[in-house]
């Protein structure tokens, strides 16, 4: 899923990934892991703010080990679930999908709508409607 998702950014962009096997002795530039919150190692949570799925940015990216996690095994358990409908299971596939998409995209450089310097220049908040989303 995570190569998928890593050819699909290569689909919009000049960029071509080269996936390297784990014992390679090329270095590579983004380095996934797929540790679940109870995996990850204390040396690596000075801030205690890497839980989940998160990528640093392309500068502080490149090259550290890792650069981006999936907590990927949870969700695919609860793909698994006897009781899960088709119509969940498509859903929360998406989801996975648009998070390894999303956590790519940091790992190239990419932030978050909300934090662009030009922000209220290049979209508007229309606040009302994201409330009734959220509370409906
Ligand atoms: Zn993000």
């Amino acid at each position: 899923m995570v190569m998928e998702a890593a050819q699909e950014w290569q689909k919009c962009t000049s960029i071509i990934f080269k996936f390297l096997e784990l014992d390679s002795t090329d270095s590579a530039h983004i380095n996934i892991t797929f540790w679940r919150d109870e995996e990850v190692p204390p040396e690596f949570t000075p801030t205690g703010d890497y839980n989940g799925h998160w990528s640093l940015l392309r500068q502080f990216s490149s090259g550290r080990r890792p650069s981006i996690n999936f907590n990927l095994v949870p969700l695919l358990n609860e793909c698994e679930a006897p009781d899960i409908t088709a119509q969940q299971k498509v859903l929360k596939m998406k989801f996975i999908r648009a998070t390894i998409l999303h956590e790519i995209g940091h790992a190239l450089g990419f932030i978050h709508e909300q934090l662009r310097g030009d922000r209220d220049k290049a979209f508007k908040l229309n606040v009302e409607d994201i409330v009734t989303y959220y509370n409906t």
